[in-house]
């Protein structure tokens, strides 16, 4: 590693990248990191508010939205040299080719073809949904594509691409290409919104060009020295615009010199938040609750139907101890789909009854807090407690009583959707928080739950298996209890691949495991039929209810119901009334029926493998032989048939996750992206492991002298206060 971040006289290299280059008619005038991005060229009101929209509103973080890809326009492969198979980056001109160049399909989707040449030959280019490409492409522009080239499989003698990344680069009238897009290592970055990757380019070169130089560095000369790091502006100006010698594959294995000091800067930043507000944490008083173990061990027995497993005893002595401490407690409870987390975390909620507190609960679906507040209600009303259902779904009427109940402390227990964290919610005293599913809320949304109460325990449990050095190190401030074992008496879920022709079998096997008292589940994609001719659950519910399975009760569930419909149908199907579940991915998060022990999933290619795993989490719950049946085309490759493989060989969630975040990355496998505040914007955490480990060990180090640590926590300002607001957020519960 140490070898890799050999910084070899970083500042030489950019001085002579940008010495001698100027773009075409650029005035002179400085851009500054504060600068606002609505006054640099290239960029009017329109694209300003785009960028806005995604987080850039300065220079500062302009430079910090680096590229994702970098692409060798100095050595293009010629045609004629293309090894089928194989990603390349071609440079050819738009051909007439003997015929029309474009042609354009109406019906299933656009199709565009298009064919490109170069000196020594021709290649075929595809795009499915390609209609916005229509009157775009004149012959003699040239294109710049980057993708698989593959040999047509009726003509081997014909190359072809579909969808491949596309540029164009002149527009065919003798204009040359600047230099920004030609004849070096050009970065490429991911569009937004209508603002291309090449206008991208355009306009962070001309914020280099014109850039005062200004630009403070925060990490401490000492680490800096150590690593031999380049300075933060030296590394942004690489990273951008790399210089032709550098390797290819370093900058898009993302380990140049320049790009590790980034990926460390930003994990380095938020280690040393998490670490610093730990430091806070433990010093804020909290709610020291008192556990009389007998008493305690004797409400579990009268609300358990069953013994606890060793890990879940020992994983509620972890929460158990935490809540005698002075301090408010911050754990995460991580265990696989139906490891029995809800049942750990209702005794916690216990505990913190018992001492005269009130406990939130939030889940992320109406359905599943529905049957949270099933099950606590039954536990908890033999007692005497009062459980309090807070969803969007409830009238007016019912929710400001709702609130009334909870204002005035006579709801002990409080279950509900993000709608528990609406302002018109007040607790008497809240004194623990649980958060379940905790990825699919957005910090924020935790956040404001955590703050309805005074330094409130926290507790939050998620079904995603994060290898738990990385989540020791990505929860920082975190503690992590870990259920790694089923309770007992689980059968593994025998999962099968089959194809859209074996369905009548699939649905024969179905009726015999329900004439055996079983129930069993059919998931689809999408609620109502689409352009894209996937199956439904709405006609598919209309069709099987009638024609497949005249004699059985199915029922129908998906996020469109009004909330007691979904309701009365998950009781329906909950008590046994109903034998076939129709559903959409609803049912994914939670759900628990263990007399279900069937699930079919039609289009299953088309579903993230965290998503299938989380699906199929909802049988095998029972003592009974449970079986998933992945309806797929035979035919499909690649990523798709992977995942299904994947499901097939295996049901073990740390397995599956690891290779989830393999294809997919961990933006999206950790629920951040879609919330707006991932916490890193260029790094990544299971790609960049050894650079999180480095940062965490010198954050952690810097934080031993805590004057010194603040000190230089502080200085992130100067670069990006936006940094500094995600860090202040990062992790919160
Ligand atoms: P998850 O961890 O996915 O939230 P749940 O809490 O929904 O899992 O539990 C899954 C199922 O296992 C439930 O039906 C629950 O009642 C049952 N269960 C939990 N703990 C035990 C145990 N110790 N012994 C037997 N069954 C258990
Ligand atoms: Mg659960």
């Amino acid at each position: 590693m140490l070898a890799r971040l050999e910084w070899r006289a970083g500042a030489a290299i950019i001085q002579t990248a940008f010495k001698s280059e100027r773009l075409p008619n650029t005035t002179e005038l400085t851009a500054t990191l504060t600068d606002s991005v609505k006054y640099l060229r290239g960029v009017g009101p329109h694209r300003a508010a785009v960028l806005e929209e995604h987080g850039i509103a300065t220079v500062g973080d302009l430079l910090s939205y680096l590229p994702f890809r970098y692409e060798d326009r100095i050595r293009f492969t010629p045609i004629a040299e293309i090894v089928p198979g194989q990603v390349h980056t071609i440079l050819a001109e738009v051909t007439g080719g003997g015929g029309s160049t474009v042609r354009f399909r109406r019906g299933r989707g656009a199709l565009f073809h298009l064919s490109v040449r170069d000196k020594t030959g021709t290649v075929y280019v595809r795009f499915f949904h390609g209609g916005y490409l229509q009157g775009k492409l004149k012959d003699g522009q040239r294109l710049v594509l980057h993708g698989k080239v593959e040999a047509d499989p009726y003509r081997p003698a014909r190359v072809e691409m579909v969808n491949p990344q596309m540029e164009i680069v002149s527009d065919g009238e003798g204009q040359p290409a600047d230099s920004t897009e030609m004849g070096r290592i050009v970065p490429v970055y991911e569009a937004m919104g209508g603002i291309s990757s090449r206008m991208l380019r355009r306009i962070v070169y001309g914020v280099l060009l014109h850039f005062d130089g200004n630009m403070p560095d925060p990490l401490p000369p000492e680490i800096r020295e150590r690593f031999r790091f380049p300075t933060r502006r030296e590394a942004l100006a690489y990273a951008h615009f790399p210089p032709k010698d550098e390797n290819l594959e370093m900058l898009n294995s993302f380990r140049s010199p320049a790009q590790v000091r980034l990926i460390f800067e930003e994990f380095f930043y938020y280690q040393l938040a998490l670490t610093l507000r730990r430091q806070r944490e433990n010093h804020r008083a909290g709610i020291a609750m008192r556990v009389r173990e007998e008493r305690v061990r004797e409400a579990l027995k009268r609300i358990l139907p069953f013994k606890p497993t060793e890990a879940q005893k020992r994983v509620l002595k972890e929460i158990a101890d935490d809540l005698e401490k002075p301090y408010p407690m911050h754990r995460l409870l991580e265990g696989d789909v139906g490891s029995g987390k809800t049942i750990v975390a209702l005794e916690a909620a216990t505990i913190a009854i018992e001492n005269r507190c009130q406990v939130a609960l939030m889940a992320p679906t109406e359905i599943l807090a529905a049957q949270h507040y099933l099950s606590a209600k039954r536990i908890f009303a033999p007692a005497g407690y009062f459980v309090e259902l807070i969803t969007g779904g409830r009238t007016k009427a019912e929710r400001e009583l709702a609130a009334l109940r909870v204002q005035a402390g006579q709801a002990q227990f409080v279950v509900g959707t993000h709608a528990l964290i609406e302002g018109s919610v007040k607790f008497e005293k809240l004194g623990l928080v649980i958060v379940d599913e905790q990825h699919r809320f957005g910090v924020l949304q935790r956040k404001r739950l955590i703050e309805k109460g005074a330094s409130p325990h926290v507790l939050v449990m998620t079904a995603t298996p994060i290898p738990r050095t990385l989540a020791l190190t990505l929860y920082g401030d975190l503690d992590i209890s870990v259920i790694d074992e089923l309770p007992p008496g689980r059968t593994p879920i025998e999962t099968r691949w089959a194809a859209d022709t074996q369905l009548a079998g699939v649905w024969e096997f179905l009726r015999r495991q329900i004439a055996r008292g079983r129930q069993a589940y059919v998931v689809y994609p999408v609620i109502e039929e689409s352009k894209q001719e996937l199956k439904a659950a709405t006609a598919e519910y209309e069709r099987l209810a009638k024609s497949v399975f005249p004699k059985l009760r199915a029922g129908l569930l998906h996020g469109r119901l009004k909330n007691d419909e979904k309701e009365a149908v998950m009781e329906q199907f909950r008590s046994g009334e109903l034998h076939v579940l129709v559903a959409t991915t609803v049912i994914e998060v939670g759900v628990d029926v263990p007399n279900a022990t069937v699930m079919v999933i039609e289009h299953a290619d088309r579903f993230g493998l965290a998503q299938l795993h989380q699906l199929r989490g909802r049988i095998g719950r029972g003592s009974e032989q449970s079986h998933c049946i992945l309806i797929a085309p035979r035919t499909i490759t690649g990523e798709a048939r992977e995942r299904i493989e994947t499901m097939v060989a295996t049901s073990n969630g740390f397995e599956i996750a690891e290779r989830d975040l393999k294809q997919r990355g961990p933006g999206e496998f950790f629920g951040t992206r879609q919330h707006g505040d991932a916490a890193f914007s260029f790094a990544q955490p299971l790609r960049d492991r050894e650079i999180l480990e480095m940062a965490r060990r010198e954050a952690f180090a810097l934080a031993e002298n805590a004057e010194k640590a603040r000190e230089v926590a502080s200085r992130l300002e100067m670069v990006n206060p936006s940094w500094q607001r995600r860090y202040q957020l990062a992790s919160v519960g």
